[in-house]
Parts: structure tokens; C-alpha cells; sequence
């Protein structure tokens, strides 16, 4: 299994850091295979070939069997012309990776999370309001005059039930409930195309429940009902907003695991972004990007029918939720005093203390 890992900018290479030393160690546990190669992307890359994302990156990115990403610094970067490339951007579209999967759940003991939340955020990742990659040639984002902007919002049938599918297939393995959100009153056209397709791909699982609700009424709802919501199917830029919060209810966006996924691709590449006012100081917290790759063993153990892949991700899974349970062993974000490096290898001693515990004899 060849993984690509792209540490990213800012916070990105301390939380890779330690996001390597959980796979490297579940990897000799589980006896997974693992290549892991290293490459830089972002102001690094930048500063040394003159573009924040070389085409070559691209390729490695196609041709590994997972990636994982570390956030990137965008506003920061040069202008496009001059080589600054959104990374994530970039590669999720060069890699049709339409579907981003967010979850966000409340754990016991975690300073101001909401208890009783356990969501799955889908989210279409190709389209919506992304001016940047959501045309096929120029920006979804244009002048017309010198005081006129307008944002073209993109949404196909295409799109829509890919990663109504998506959705439908994650509830399966939960607890069966889908909540797809828009704004149709509104957005009548486009929330109309997304909704009927949600419709279409409904019938086929009779097992899951569905409702619609408009994106207002889920983050108010999402606050006072959580335990009504399961898997949530929803378009690009709502379900960015909304990621966001139901993960900061979680307790903080230091939690915010993602997959990005297509049919031949993932990546994992945490909710939050770079993080520039922390970075350097070994503070940030590294759980959403280990838990990313948590989500990528997951789906590479699904799609290449390797259930070891999938337990290893379990218990990375297990191992963060156990560490996270031991107020010392928190970071800052969490009210703790934990480092990033120390965070990283508490989860790399508890999935020690979890593999002897199974290697004793009954
Ligand atoms: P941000 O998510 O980086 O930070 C928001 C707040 O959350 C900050 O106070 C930050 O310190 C905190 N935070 C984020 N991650 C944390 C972690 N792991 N541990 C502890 N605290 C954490 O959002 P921003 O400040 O709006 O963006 C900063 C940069 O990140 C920008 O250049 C933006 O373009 C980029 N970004 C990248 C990605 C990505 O690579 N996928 C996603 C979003 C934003």
C-alpha cells in the first residue's frame, strides 16, 4: 500500500508529524504494509520549484493508493499566476474527489461539547459555490462591471446523486437516518436538482429514514436536537460552514477529522485549516488529522476487501478516544497542557497497551 503524505504549511508538519507516528506504529502492529513517502507541498515547495503544488506532486497523488494531506496556508500563497496553487483545491478536483466526510461526536469528559451529537457530515466537494473549480474553464466568480461581483452557485444531477449515494451508503453502516439540507424555497433550481436526486437514491435503501430541511433551521436544530441527526447530505459550502460548527459543538476544531473520497481516490486531509497563529509552538492539536487517517484505513480496507486496514483504522480510532479521555493527556484547544509530540505519543502508547492486551492469553 503506497501512501503519499504532503505535511502542508504552518501547523501542518508538527500534526503530520505525529499522524505518521500513529500510522507507522499501526502499521507495524497490524503488519499493514505500509510505504509512506514524504513529499512538500505549499510555501516549502514554493520557495524551493517556484509553485506551491509541482505537477509531478499530482501524478504521485494519482498514482499512490491513499494521500495524506496536511492543511495548507492558502492566503498566504502568491497569486496563481505566480505560483500559488490551492493545494487541497487542486488535488480533490485532479482526483475527482467528490465526496468529503465529516464527522463530529461528542466525547465523554471533552470541555464544552454538546453531549448527545454523533453526526456524519457528507458533503459534495466539486461543485456548489467554489468559484475556483466548480467551472470547467474560467472562475465561477466574475465582474462584469467594476462595482458588479458575481458568485455562480453550480449544482448538476450528476454531482447531487453521487454523493446522494454516498450518503445513503455511510447510513447503512450508522444508525440509518439521512438529513439532506438546502434551501429549496430559495434556491428553487439548484436545491431542487439536489433534492430530487436525494428522492431517486432514497428508494433504493427502504431501511433509511430521510427528511429535507433547510440549511437555517439544521444549525439551530443541530444545537438544541442533536441526537435527531445521523449522516447529513448537504452541498459544498453549506456543509463547510456546518462542519465547522457541529465540530467545534464536538468541542473544538482541533477534532475535525475528513476523508476526501472519489471512486479510485482518497485523501485524508483534517477539517480545520493551517492554524498560522499556532504553528511552530507544539500546541496544535493533531486529533483530526489522525483521526483522518483513521477514516483512510477505513476506506481503504473497504475498497480493497482488507479488514485488518479497517480494524487498524478502529483502533487508532479507539486508542484517540481513550487519550482524549485522560484530561492530562489533552491540548490546549481541550483545556490541557499536552504538546502535539507527547499528544502523538500517548496514542502511539495506548495503541501499544491496547495490541498487548489482545496478544495475552485469555
Ligand atoms: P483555521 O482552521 O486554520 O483556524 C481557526 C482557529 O482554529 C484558529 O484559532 C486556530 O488556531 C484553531 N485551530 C485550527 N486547527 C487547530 C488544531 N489542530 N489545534 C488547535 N487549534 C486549531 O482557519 P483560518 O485561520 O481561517 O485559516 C488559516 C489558513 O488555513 C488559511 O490560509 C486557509 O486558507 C487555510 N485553510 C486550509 C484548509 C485545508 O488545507 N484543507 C482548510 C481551511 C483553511
Amino acid at each position: 500500500m503506497n501512501i503519499l503524505v504532503l505535511p502542508g504549511d504552518d501547523i501542518g508538519p508538527e500534526i503530520t508529524a505525529a499522524a505518521l507516528a500513529v500510522l507507522q506504529r499501526i502499521d507495524s502492529i497490524y503488519g499493514l504494509g505500509l510505504k509512506l513517502e514524504t513529499r512538500d507541498v505549499g510555501m516549502p515547495s514554493y520557495r524551493r520549484t517556484g509553485t506551491t503544488l509541482p505537477d509531478s506532486i499530482v501524478d504521485e497523488a494519482r498514482a499512490a493508493d491513499a494521500v495524506v494531506l496536511g492543511p495548507c496556508g492558502m492566503t498566504e500563497y502568491p497569486a496563481r499566476e505566480k505560483g500559488g496553487v490551492n493545494v487541497p483545491g487542486t488535488i480533490r478536483k485532479q482526483l475527482d474527489l467528490y465526496a468529503n466526510i465529516r464527522p463530529a461526536r461528542s466525547r465523554h469528559g471533552i470541555p464544552n461539547a454538546l453531549p448527545r451529537l454523533d453526526c456524519l457530515i457528507v458533503r459534495e466537494n466539486t461543485e456548489g459555490f467554489y468559484s475556483d473549480r466548480n467551472m470547467f474553464l474560467g472562475s465561477g466568480e466574475f465582474m462584469p462591471t467594476e462595482d458588479v461581483a458575481l458568485s455562480v452557485r453550480k449544482i448538476t444531477a450528476h454531482a447531487s446523486r453521487r454523493i446522494a449515494q454516498v450518503a445513503f451508503d455511510y447510513a447503512m453502516r450508522r444508525r440509518k437516518h439521512v438529513t439532506a439540507v438546502g434551501k429549496r424555497h430559495v434556491l428553487q433550481l439548484s436545491d431542487g436538482i439536489f433534492i430530487t436526486q436525494a428522492t431517486a437514491v432514497a428508494k433504493a435503501f427502504a431501511d433509511v429514514s430521510w427528511r429535507e430541511m433547510d440549511i437555517d433551521a439544521m444549525a439551530a436544530d443541530l444545537y438544541t436536537r442533536p441526537e435527531r441527526h445521523d449522516v447529513i447530505l448537504i452541498t459544498n459550502m453549506f456543509g463547510d460552514v456546518l462542519s465547522n460548527l457541529a465540530v467545534a459543538m464536538s468541542g473544538s476544531l482541533g477534532l475535525a477529522a475528513a476523508l476526501n473520497a472519489g471512486e479510485r481516490h482518497a485523501v485524508a486531509n483534517a477539517g480545520h485549516g493551517s492554524a498560522p497563529d499556532i504553528a511552530g509552538k507544539d500546541i496544535a492539536n493533531p486529533s483530526g488529522l489522525i483521526l483522518s487517517t483513521a477514516m483512510l484505513l477505513d476506506w481503504l480496507g473497504n475498497r480493497h476487501a482488507r479488514t485488518e486496514l479497517t480494524q487498524a483504522g478502529r483502533a487508532i480510532e479507539a486508542a484517540v478516544d481513550a487519550v482524549l479521555g485522560n484530561a492530562a493527556q489533552r491540548t490546549a484547544d481541550l483545556g490541557g497542557k499536552c504538546g502535539t509530540r507527547a499528544f502523538g505519543a500517548a496514542v502511539v502508547a495506548q495503541l501499544d497497551k491496547s495490541a498487548q492486551r489482545l496478544a495475552q492469553p485469555a
